[in-house]
């Protein structure tokens, strides 16, 4: 086995850089903010942005945390009927929220659940909230009340790279493919150090969760809108998951092992096609994503 690179983030900081890997059993977010009609006759006084930030600056599709905007304003009307725009790098609007009668110096909170306004997820990418009065267009909106600042840009993807923490992609023997006793390896292995946090590179439900001879203890996780299913293996300690939770993206669901049939600490990993693990799906080689999702890890 060759060395392991360090390719992650020191364990003691993963948390803060995943918008928050919080201990299994705590309870994940809320559900993101209804978007509220427009008013029908919308007023507003000259508008400032007096505060506002955003939390986590990285989040996920059906996540344990979705990126909330908390602000509020300066404005010379005791009401103000208010726009706030998710928007993507290149400045396109992706979702809008309505706020009515907001009043100056009211803190006010947003939270996008990661839907476009047509509700589909939305792509990976840097985005932004821009705060602005209604009725008026993109263009001919004062740049003093739309307010797209550094502070509120955060990052958002489809899925999380499974394991927080150093990590290397295993080759030869480690690949999807590599030949077996009986068999070929149905998996990926990523080697990291046993008891490093794992969490769900897709949330959606518990298909299983348990302990068998060559997997040691597993979970099996029909993935959220995808119709794929992710299975994690040799875990240290039985899933803090059981079958049939719901469970969010990037939400722990156990750590590093080597249980059942494993020479070294690594997450054996498998994705299923559509019906799924052992309903009629097949396992097909997670390398490519796994590699993707680790650029962002
Ligand atoms: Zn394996």
């Amino acid at each position: 086995m060759a060395a392991i690179a360090l390719l992650g983030v020191p364990a003691g900081s993963a948390a803060a850089t995943t918008g928050g890997a919080r201990p299994p059993g705590a309870t994940p977010t809320a559900n993101g903010s209804p978007t509220g009609p427009p008013s029908s006759e919308p007023s507003a006084g000259s508008l400032s942005v007096s505060s506002a930030r955003t939390t986590p600056r990285k989040s996920f599709y059906f996540g344990f945390h979705y990126p909330r905007l908390t602000f509020t304003i300066e404005s010379s009307q005791p009401q103000n009927d208010l726009r706030i725009d998710v928007v993507n790098r290149l400045g396109e609007v992706v979702q809008t929220f309505y706020r009515n009668d907001v009043a100056p110096g009211a803190p006010t909170g947003i939270r996008w659940d990661g839907a476009t306004a047509e509700g589909r997820p939305a792509r990976n990418g840097t985005y932004s909230f821009r705060i602005g009065p209604q009725g008026a267009t993109a263009s001919a909106r004062p740049s003093t009340a739309s307010s797209t600042a550094p502070s509120l840009s955060f990052s958002f993807y489809g899925y999380a790279f499974p394991v927080l923490g150093p990590h290397e992609l295993g080759m030869g023997a480690g690949r999807f493919g590599a030949a077996r006793t009986g068999h070929t390896h149905q998996g990926q292995d990523v080697m990291a150090e046993c008891g490093m946090p794992l969490v769900a590179a897709r949330g959606g439900e518990v298909q299983y969760a348990g302990f068998e001879g060559s997997a040691g203890n597993y979970v099996v996780i029909d993935g959220k809108g995808t119709g794929v299913d992710f299975m994690y293996a040799h875990l240290a300690e039985p899933s803090p998951l059981h079958t049939g939770d719901s469970v969010r993206t990037g939400q722990p669901i156990g750590i590093v092992g080597e249980t059942g049939d494993a020479t070294a600490c690594h997450l054996h990993f498998e994705m299923w096609s559509a019906p799924g693990w052992y309903e009629g799906g097949s396992p097909f080689d997670p390398l490519p994503y796994l590699e993707r999702w680790d650029r962002w890890s």
